[in-house]
């Protein structure tokens, strides 16, 4: 999490370093601070909360030519003015993304050394280690060098040093870091939008990797040898990282997705059965899949299981990464690990991917950018076409993944021979009629009026079977991040042997029946909960008497329905937010890209 900016060039240093910070402001929001050089002095600004509070402190007669600039989300000690970033101990001056996890035992030496932490936070812990480091080194690269030796756990640093005023330095280890370059300007950030007001192109760091930037130089050293790295070239647009009219990032996003399914279904298919061989990975040899990824990802990782199940009939097993990569795992030669991950740098999904590549066990991920460290990593990667995300909350990347599972079924259920021609025609027109039907369910006053129905309630459940159940769940997150309500999904089966005694008069009970072999047995558990006053709202296909609120969805082949379900999940979850007057697009607690355990 958190977002890390540095600038160096011949323009206003703080100009660019809060813009770039307010791009990056979804991955942390309550600190900010810049750190720059003026009169061959280091100065540092910090304040609590949002960058807003950091502008207002800003002297913005100040013209620096270079700085460093964060955004947090604390893991070590409270979100305070003190603990938030650049920390500066001796001669240095450091951003930082990441934990590192040996800071108690470093803080006890430097302590025996004399050292005095004014924070409660790993990051200083790290900044006096430089300083403690570079007495004896005299050389700020080899420091580093020595320091990522000592330092434990995860980090991207951007890095001042007293003695060279006139230069930034970052390294990074499994947290991401790019460094963007605009003729003689050079930026540091943690992710692409922080950069692209001003250049498109960039090079990714590797885990090691210092890079040293000087007004008419950028080198990159490993193990001390310098090396040189390819440059980048970022394909999307500004654009995409801006509300363009809409009032938050999310409900761009929700909109989007029509395209964004569309652009991601037809980068691999293209009708016929050929392109799904070309361009999707050879699946013949597996007889499992484990699907490992975290948060909403996990979801789609839950629909897939459905999908290949029962269209294809292989077992899967969908997996929680923060268990995964800590658990005893059966798997061999005939397993694909599959890692779904929008940013492709959440730390859990990247460790378990490890673990299985170090197993020799074959992985695939499935990623929405490009270059991200998953994406790397993995022996094959998939991208969906979702475009700059920022709303903390997924929308469109979510469907997106479900885009691709989508396809991977469908060339399963092929490789495997069990859909029939005329199945495949069907699901082909299906895919043709599918953007439009998405479309069709953006724009409905029921969402609001809905929303104002229920938006007081503390606890929300969402009910449906299967696939229905596994769309719910994400319903429920949905719901709970950005609005704070207590939402809980639950197999509808299942409420009555324990949690519906919390169901009391007019809870707000959301039923998904979108599987017409289910139907009847949901509609039953529904039923149950009515009996005890609860609240309806139905999502379903056609009209039906159980509820007092009824959604009507389009109806499509199964292997698409969820990413027709899941659009008015998403927009009640929104109204019911904005009724009561939550940040949307950055709920309490929250950071895009989850780069620590
Ligand atoms: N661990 C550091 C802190 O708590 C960095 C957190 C971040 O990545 O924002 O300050």
């Amino acid at each position: 999490m958190c977002g890390i900016v540095g600038y160096l060039g011949k323009e206003n240093a703080l100009e660019k370093i809060i813009t770039g910070l307010e791009t990056l402001e979804y991955r942390g929001y309550d600190s900010a601070g810049v750190a720059y050089v003026l009169n061959n002095q280091i100065k540092v600004i910090k304040r609590e909360g949002r960058i807003q509070n950091l502008k207002e402190a800003i002297p913005w007669q100040d013209h620096p030519t270079i700085g460093i600039g964060h955004t947090r989300w604390a893991t070590h000690g409270e979100p305070n003015e003190q603990n938030a970033h650049p920390h500066q101990y001796g001669k240095f001056t450091i951003v930082h993304n990441g934990i590192i996890e040996n800071y108690q035992e470093l803080k006890k030496i430097l302590e025996e050394n004399g050292y005095q932490m004014k924070s409660d936070t790993d990051t200083e812990v790290a900044c006096a280690l430089l300083d403690f480091l570079y007495q004896e080194e005299q050389n700020v690269l080899k420091t580093l060098e020595k320091a990522r030796k000592l330092l434990k756990g995860s980090y991207a640093f951007g890095i001042l040093c007293a003695d060279e005023l006139e230069t930034l330095y970052a390294i990074r280890n499994s947290s991401p870091l790019i460094i963007a370059t605009k003729g003689n300007e050079k930026f540091l950030a943690s992710d692409v939008p922080a950069i692209l007001e001003y250049t498109n192109e960039y090079y990714l760091l590797d885990d090691y990797d210092i890079a040293v930037l000087k007004k008419d130089s950028l080198t990159f050293y490993h193990d001390l040898k310098e090396i040189t790295k390819e440059k980048q070239i970022f394909e999307g647009s500004v654009e995409s990282s801006k509300k363009e009219g809409f009032p938050h990032f999310m409900l761009k996003e929700i909109y989007e997705q029509p395209k964004v399914v569309k652009d991601t279904i037809a980068f691999y298919f293209d009708g016929t059965k050929d392109s799904l061989y070309q361009k999707l990975p050879a699946l013949d040899k597996y007889e499992t899949i484990h699907i490992v990824a975290c948060g909403s990802a996990y979801h789609t990782g839950l629909v897939a299981r459905t999908l290949i199940e029962e269209i294809v009939g292989l077992p899967v097993t969908v997996e929680i990464a923060s268990e995964y990569r800590y658990k005893k795992v059966f798997y061999d030669e005939k397993t694909l690990v599959i890692v779904i991950s929008q940013s492709g740098e959440t730390a859990d999904t990247l460790a378990s991917l490890r673990k299985a590549n170090q197993d020799g066990i074959d992985t695939l991920a499935i990623v929405n950018v490009v270059g991200s460290s998953i994406a790397r990593e993995a022996k094959k990667v998939l991208y969906i076409k979702a475009g700059c995300e920022i709303a903390v909350a997924t929308t469109k990347a979510y469907s997106a993944q479900l885009a691709l599972l989508s396809l991977l079924t469908l060339k399963l259920a092929l490789i495997h021979h069990t859909i029939e021609e005329e199945e495949f025609l069907e699901i082909r027109n299906a895919i043709a009629a599918l953007p439009e039907q998405i479309e069709s369910l953006l724009d409905n006053p029921q969402y609001k009026k809905i929303a104002q129905q229920i938006y007081q309630r503390e606890d929300i459940f969402y009910l449906g079977r299967k696939l229905d159940y596994s769309i719910s769940m994400e319903g429920a997150l949905k719901l709970k991040e950005i609005s704070y309500i207590n939402s809980v999904a639950y197999p509808a089966g299942e409420l009555k042997h324990g949690t519906i005694s919390l169901v009391e008069e007019g809870t707000p009970v959301i039923g998904i029946v979108t599987d017409s072999e289910m139907r009847d047995k949901t509609l039953s558990n529904l039923k149950e909960t009515a009996a005890r006053g609860s609240y309806i709202i139905l999502i379903c296909n056609e009209e039906e008497k159980e509820g007092n609120e009824c959604l009507l969805i389009p109806k499509t082949h199964p292997i698409l329905q969820s990413m027709l379900t899941i659009v008015p999940l998403q927009l009640l979850a929104y109204e019911i937010a904005k009724a009561r007057g939550c940040d949307i697009d950055k709920p309490r607690n929250l950071a895009k890209s989850v780069t620590v355990e």
